[in-house]
Parts: C-alpha cells; structure tokens; sequence
C-alpha cells in the first residue's frame, strides 16, 4: 500500500506559491518612527524574523507593530536599519492585523 492518504483537493494549493509572495517597499524611518533624539537609542519591540529578507543586505527582516515611538507597523533590517512597508502582489497590504 502506498501512502496514498493526501486528499487531492489540497493539490494546486501549496504555501508558498507565487501569490503569498511579499512585494517591500522602503520606507523613510524618520516616517514610521517618532522623532529621535540624537544617540538616543530606540527600544523596538520586534516580533521576530519574517520570511522576506532586506533586498540591500539580504538580512532576514524583523516584524515591528506598532508600539510606544512607532507610527506603522513595518518590516526592519536589523543589518542596515532600512525599514519597509510590505503588501501583497494584489496590493492587499501584509503588515496589518
Ligand atoms: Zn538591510
């Protein structure tokens, strides 16, 4: 007997299809997060690593709602501390909850 158990209705509809794929697009800091003083360091509250990696340096990149000094929740690279807004091929927007 083979393993023959799949129901074949679950073909086509994979995970990690073309659809799921998250289109980034940079983001100026200075807009997702309140204004800093200068050598101040930002206590982000991230919400681990997401499947999209920085398109500059190839660093996965970190969720971060929004919280305390962030105005929108939004994708960082902890490797060049761009931040980038991410939406679905279909526009859909990907970082709301
Ligand atoms: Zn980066």
């Amino acid at each position: 007997m083979s393993n023959a158990r799949e129901n074949p209705s679950d073909s086509g509809r994979r995970q990690h299809g073309p659809e799921d794929h998250l289109i980034l697009s940079e983001l100026n800091p200075k807009a997702v997060v309140d204004a800093l003083d200068e050598g101040v360091p930002l206590n982000l509250i991230t919400f681990g690593n997401v499947r999209e990696v920085c398109p500059k340096c190839k660093q996965h990149l970190k969720l971060v709602l929004r919280q305390a000094r962030v105005r929108i929740a939004h994708l960082l690279c902890s490797g060049c501390d761009s931040c980038f807004d991410a939406h679905y091929a279909n526009g859909a927007p990907a970082l709301t909850i």
